[in-house]
């Protein structure tokens, strides 16, 4: 499929050239569908917020004139905030959280205190700080602002993923569909976006991404929108993968990371496995992308309760096998959404196909049920999501069969309510690598060096698969 591809890129009436340049330097992936790239819509609908994004008069003056200006290097985190030393909140009583959504809340804000090097407090008192209270939905206040500040989080925002969202948020930073390198991962229908909501799908000029990839799993990212989804995945199959709020992606923690300058605090080469860094809240152990675990990040994960399912290794062959995978909570009352995960692995060398065959479901959305697949692209980015829509025993002869870039694929199940499982056939094929290595053109050697491998792996996998180390 590549070379047909290629073919049609590069031989233009008859001269054999370089496809069109982008602006990422490489020839388009796919047509772009973002007239006016959102900036009319920003300063239209900029009037005090942005989506959950609460803003100050002076943000809002200074994005304006940076979106009209756009001179400044690009972030996803905010360079129109200030930073918190130590981030201090309390509940309000006169909200009444129960002592679980309070539990709840603090493990969203936690995950934060627990993988970076920003201090957290509880406190009333501090100079600076957030009141958390049942306000009006889910919404924060972008960076900190001096005194004290809002964060609203009424019943329905009762989830880990939510309020570490917000807090982020309060952390400085935008949504991931905001970056200025989003048009190359997300294409946006602006036709489909409720009025008034413009601005939460506008470009930001002024975010810096740190170098950090673009992730269609970052807790960031809003999800497809209803009635006609408002994005598209460039990638068919992270469609679902936008919107989860199980919790922050890996990506999601390197920014945050980089963006509080805590990624030199560690400085023994603890040796991490498949991606992971020392964390700097605990410089002895790893941050692990997700699907590992363990101080090294060379461990599966265990299952978040063994009530109700366990997770496991199994070993490919040659031969298709099946495996069954459930994750029953059928009188499950909670806010908890446990998860296992299971890996798939077979000989170096060799790649895994993955031929998804059907799901056993109920009619809730992809933040209640889903199935995340990793391993089609690096380990560091998020997963696949399937979660089709339906009841009972649905039909996944429409997913295309998955492979593997090396070894492993990786497949967690996630749940919070009601009945849930898949069927998935395996097996393992000699690398497709192997005797094809070469690059499509002599700028991957560039593009390589430039990073790309990581943060373009869809694009750099196709093209420049020798100058990646990929095969
Ligand atoms: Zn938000």
């Amino acid at each position: 499929m590549n070379l047909i591809l290629l073919a049609g890129l590069f031989v233009i009436g008859g001269v054999y050239t370089l496809p069109v340049k982008h602006d990422s330097g490489k020839p388009p992936i796919k047509a772009q569908h973002n007239p006016g790239s959102g900036v009319e819509n920003l300063i239209e609908n900029l009037k005090g917020n942005d989506g959950d994004i609460k803003l100050t008069e002076a943000q809002i003056d200074k994005l304006l004139e940076e979106t009209e200006n756009p001179t400044r290097s690009k972030r996803q985190a905010s360079t129109t905030d200030n930073k918190w030393t130590t981030v201090s909140y309390y509940f309000d009583d006169a909200s009444g959280y129960t002592d679980d959504q309070k539990d709840l809340m603090r493990a969203g804000f936690n995950f934060w205190r627990d993988n970076t090097c920003i201090n957290f407090e509880e406190s009333e008192t501090a100079d600076d700080r957030i009141r958390v209270a049942k306000i009006d939905g889910c919404y924060a206040d972008l960076g900190m602002n001096g005194g004290e500040q809002e964060m609203s989080l009424v019943d329905s925002c009762m989830r880990i993923g939510i309020a570490s969202h917000e807090m982020a948020h309060a952390l400085g930073i935008w949504h991931q569909q905001s970056r200025s390198d989003r048009e190359d991962h997300v294409t946006v229908y602006n036709n489909r976006i409720k009025t008034g909501q413009g601005s939460e799908y506008a470009i930001k000029s002024n975010t810096d991404n740190y170098g950090v990839p673009y992730d269609y799993g970052s807790v960031m990212h809003y999800e497809e929108g209803a009635s006609g989804p408002v994005m598209e995945a460039d990638e068919p199959l992270h469609q679902k993968t936008m919107g989860q709020r199980d919790g922050p992606s890996f990506n999601d923690l390197l920014l945050i990371n980089k963006h509080y300058d805590c990624l030199g605090i560690c400085t023994d080469d603890l040796g991490c496995q498949n991606g992971g860094y020392p964390n700097p809240a605990d410089c002895s152990r790893c941050i692990c992308p997700g699907g590992f675990a363990g101080t090294l990040c060379d461990k599966r994960p265990s299952s978040t309760n063994a009530e109700f399912c366990v997770s496991s290794s199994i070993s490919a062959t040659t031969s298709w096998q099946t495996f069954n995978g459930s994750l029953n909570r059928d009188n499950i009352a909670g806010l908890s959404t446990e998860s296992c995960t299971h890996w798939i692995k077979s000989p170096e060398g060799t790649q895994i196909e993955l031929e998804f065959v059907q799901m056993k479901k109920m009619n809730y959305s992809c933040r209640t049920q889903s199935l995340e697949v990793k391993g089609a692209q690096e380990m560091t980015m998020s997963g696949y999501r399937i979660c089709p829509i339906g009841t009972g025993i649905v039909s996944l002869s429409n997913i295309p069969v998955i492979t593997t870039l090396g070894n492993k694929a990786i497949l967690i199940l996630r749940n919070s309510r009601g009945t849930f499982g898949f069927q998935v056939r395996y097996r393992y094929i000699e690398s497709n690598n192997n005797g094809d290595c070469t690059d499509a053109f002599p700028e991957c050697e560039g593009y390589a060096a430039n990073g790309d491998c990581e943060w373009d792996l869809p694009y750099m996998k196709d093209y420049c698969s020798y100058s990646c180390n990929f095969c």
